[in-house]
């Protein structure tokens, strides 16, 4: 065990893509368990879009990170000091323990996790939260049926992989989004997607004309902006749209931009519905337990993009926006 906990905390609140000074690198005290409490050591922590959020003053799904708080984060790692009957140590767990070495917990919202059926980081992508979107935010918003044509943008990202492979599982047809042609290559080849649009070298609008001959029935949004425009004008009757993020719009330091082809969702009689993954948490042991099957049956493969040290994180969580990930982006602490 070191003697410091190294933590990331909240210098300010940034104005647009948050720069290395947004964040605090403190050494601060490992926690002592009180009775009922116990202490993980992070392992792996989960960088996600949704951080963005976190860090800006205003009203949403979740408050946002205080200054001087401990950036939130959801993190994998073991217990190694128990007061808590549940919780022995040694045992492997999922919580949102924040990005720093040691976190105290009291169980509220922390599950085990068995690191014989996967490997420990899987629990931060597909058998976690990413898992959890593209499952619910597919099969439930979505709702797929046997020969449609899916569309899903961020295509090799946490989300878009999981949720491209299973409407492929579900019989459709599915095309990607994605920025570069490595990116494009692996879902098409690797994860057996029917077709992958370079948003960064190709007209979007071309390529949806081109790959889904008839039109899109469902689209996964992770990116929001222009692209969503560009797939709004080839809808199909009773079209889906699942809005799961705009990860386009997260920098900017003006308005967000709307969606100005939203018309075509009259003419189409289709419908775009937001929604929250926490909104399906009674139900994660469900989707786990059928993707688990999936891997375990080579139908689900999965990309991890793991970086390491605690002191990087300002500089990896900027690769979400850049799109210098490529798969579910992670820390090693
Ligand atoms: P990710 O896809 O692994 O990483 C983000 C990716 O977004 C980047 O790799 C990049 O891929 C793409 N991107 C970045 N800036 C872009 C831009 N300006 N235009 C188009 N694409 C851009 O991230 P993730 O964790 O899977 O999250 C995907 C989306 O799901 C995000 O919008 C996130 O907020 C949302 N989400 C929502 C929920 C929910 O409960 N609703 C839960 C989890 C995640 P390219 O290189 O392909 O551009």
């Amino acid at each position: 065990m070191s003697n410091t906990n190294k933590q990331i905390r909240l210098a300010h609140y940034p104005e647009g893509l948050p720069a290395d000074d947004t964040w605090k690198l403190v050494d601060g005290e490992i926690p002592q368990p009180a009775e009922g409490q116990f202490v993980v050591r992070n392992h792996y922590i989960s960088l996600d879009p949704a951080m963005r959020g976190w860090i800006r003053d205003v009203r949403s799904y979740l408050p946002p990170v205080q200054i001087d708080e401990v950036m939130r984060a959801g993190a994998v790692g073991e217990v190694v000091e128990s007061k808590h009957d549940g919780f022995r140590v040694g045992t492997k767990v999922q919580g949102v323990f924040g990005v720093q070495q040691y976190a105290v917990s009291d169980g509220k919202g922390v599950s085990p996790v068995d690191d014989s059926v996967a490997e420990l980081p899987l629990f931060l992508a597909t058998l976690g939260m990413p898992g959890m979107t593209a499952y619910f935010g597919l099969l439930e918003i979505g709702q797929p049926k046997e020969g449609e044509t899916v569309v899903v943008s961020a295509a090799s990202g946490a989300v878009g992989q999981v949720v491209g492979q299973i409407a492929k599982i579900k019989g459709c047809r599915v095309v990607g989004i994605a920025g570069g042609p490595e990116k494009c290559s692996w879902v098409v080849d690797e994860l057996g997607f029917d077709a992958c649009i370079d948003y960064k070298n190709e007209d979007v609008g071309k390529g949806l004309k081109e790959h889904c001959p008839d039109r899109i029935d469902v689209y996964f949004d992770n990116v929001g902006g222009e692209i969503l425009d560009e797939v709004l004008k080839r809808l199909n009757m009773g079209a889906r749209i699942p809005i799961c993020g705009a990860i386009s719009q997260y920098n900017n330091t003006d308005a967000v931009r709307g969606p100005s082809n939203y018309m075509n969702l009259l003419v189409s009689r289709a419908r775009m519905e937001g929604f929250v993954v926490f909104d399906f948490a009674r139900r994660y042991q469900e989707a786990a337990v059928e993707m688990a099957g999936w891997i375990a049956q080579g139908k689900l493969k999965y990309k991890l993009d793991i970086n390491e040290g605690i002191e990087n994180f300002p500089a990896t969580l900027r690769k979400l926006f850049t799109g210098d990930n490529f798969g579910k982006l992670i820390l090693k602490v």
